[in-house]
């Protein structure tokens, strides 16, 4: 049973180094018991966030506000679709598939099954969908933004990251509301995605604007009615100069910062107070009872075609270290997944 195991706390950016691939010869022995209510599972495929690299550092009160810091020696864990190859349980039969959160390795038994999802096959996407638009990323764009955002139409919208996983469902969310979208992103690649397969009004590649207060006056003439954030710092600082009286920010992320030692400082604070802007950070989690409505929101503009997600899918159990490292340097163009094993 190979395993990705963090190697030591993380100080700085990670690197592909600090994790690494362990065959573990025991893990096969575990049995489901009898009584035990577990099940066993071969891992399909295994989602790459953000908050990996949070987990791989040292924990601190205000991280373990959020979760467990991962274990130095053991494997790290994150969402992942699964096969149910044992089961002891009434609930899941051998050849489900299932979605959850399971341990970097290509095979996992659960004993925890009460976070677990079976995946209904008569819903027909590929089985990815469950670790990203029908997942936990699916679930925090729709949260994030119709919840924290308060959104109504003709309102203007901005999202960083916006090719990514949560960015591009957020940007698609807000236009099927009658939002004028707007999304930076870090090439020309994903900006073309953004305009051109996403629908987006406008998009612009931030690392090539030396001036992000001049690009979003650009953007945003009048000003800006809704910002989710997804990546703190600089861009934060100059959206809050672009904001509208009343406007709301809806802080998911912060990826430009978690791993500077020391962080940017945000100069603009006081347009919350001058503008009457409603800023607020959330946890995908504190949603999960509305993962049914979600999905009932969802679904039918998937069958529809009037949603896209683009998925960035590498192969093998050894390439994950890469694959988490790669999303730092926002070397992934969509949703990164790693697949693990064959369907
Ligand atoms: P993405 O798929 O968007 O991948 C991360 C992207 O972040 C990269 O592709 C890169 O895109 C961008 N990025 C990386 N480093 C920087 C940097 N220094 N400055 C600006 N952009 C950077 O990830 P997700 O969609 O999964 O996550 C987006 C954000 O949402 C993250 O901040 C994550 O932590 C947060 N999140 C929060 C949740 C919550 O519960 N609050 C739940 C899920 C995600 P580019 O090339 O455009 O720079």
């Amino acid at each position: 049973n190979k395993q990705v195991i963090l190697r030591n706390y993380v100080k700085g950016i990670p690197k592909e180094s600090d994790l690494m691939i362990v065959t573990a010869s025991d893990i096969m022995e575990i049995k489901v018991k009898p009584g035990s209510g577990a099940i066993l599972v071969k891992n399909l495929y295994l989602s790459c966030d953000p908050y990996i690299g949070i987990f791989m550092r040292e924990p601190t009160p205000s991280t373990s506000a959020l979760w467990d810091a991962f274990v130095p020696g053991k494997p790290i864990a994150g969402f992942g679709v699964s096969k149910v190859i044992t089961s002891d349980n009434p609930g899941f039969a051998k050849g489900d598939f299932v979605w959850g959160i399971v341990d970097w390795e290509e095979y996992s038994t659960i004993n925890a099954t009460g976070s677990f999802f079976k995946i209904d096959i008569n819903i027909n996407v590929p089985l990815t969908y469950y670790i990203g638009i029908l997942g936990m990323p699916g679930l925090t764009a729709y949260a994030g933004f119709f919840e924290i955002c308060s959104p109504k139409t003709g309102e203007t919208m901005f999202v960083s990251a916006a090719s990514g996983a949560v960015g591009q469902l957020v940007g698609q969310f807000a236009k099927l509301m009658g939002c004028y979208v707007v999304g930076s992103a870090g090439s020309k690649q994903k900006v073309d995605i953004l305009l051109n397969k996403f629908g987006f009004n406008d998009a612009f590649n931030y690392k090539e604007e030396p001036d992000l207060d001049t690009a979003l006056k650009r953007c945003f003439p009048k000003g800006i009615d809704i910002y989710f954030d997804n990546v703190g710092g600089k861009m934060l600082d100059a959206v809050l100069l672009n904001m509208r009286t009343s406007g709301r920010i809806s802080v998911c992320g912060m990826i430009s910062q978690y791993h500077l030692e020391t962080r940017d400082l945000v100069q603009n604070l006081p347009d919350i107070i001058f503008k009457r802007i409603r800023m607020q950070g959330f946890a995908t989690y504190d949603f999960i009872d509305q993962y049914p409505k979600f999905l009932e929101f969802v679904l039918p503009y998937i069958k529809e075609d009037k949603l896209t997600y683009v998925e960035d899918i590498v192969e093998g159990l050894e390439n994950c270290p890469g694959a988490v490292v790669g999303l730092l340097h926002g070397k992934n163009v969509g949703k990164q997944v790693v697949k693990v094993a064959q369907e």
